[in-house]
């Protein structure tokens, strides 16, 4: 659980996350102290190049989390894993230039790439 405020989503459509996920992250940003696992026995962390991290679930599967690094003070979290409702919603499309080419983004979606 979080035991604290979670951010509104942003949808990162980088490759990184494209192959994480199978589509696109949709995650909502915490602080990492507010997290509060009964058990992480099967979080695993993966990390594609080394400047970003991934956690998963080692027994199902799903994607959980996002962050810069072990100590990074936020941890982005992969909302569908999130009990409903969320009370969050979507506000950023990131790295659209990188977007799947079988996806058509939101018309008003408002692009953000951190490369300019
Ligand atoms: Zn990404």
């Amino acid at each position: 659980m979080v035991d604290g405020p979670l951010a509104d989503v942003l949808n990162c459509h980088c490759h990184r996350c494209r192959r994480f996920t199978g589509h696109h992250m949709a995650a909502a940003s915490a602080s990492q102290a507010d997290l509060r696992f009964a058990s992480d026995a099967t979080l695993r962390w993966w990390s594609p190049d080394g400047a970003v991290q991934y956690g998963f679930c080692g027994v199902c599967g799903a994607s959980l989390f996002w962050r810069t690094a072990e100590d990074a003070p936020n941890v982005s979290i992969g909302v569908g894993t999130l009990d409903q409702p969320t009370g969050l919603r979507t506000v950023a499309e990131w790295w659209m230039s990188e977007h799947g080419d079988y996806h058509t983004p939101e018309p008003d979606a408002v692009p953000h790439d951190l490369d300019g």
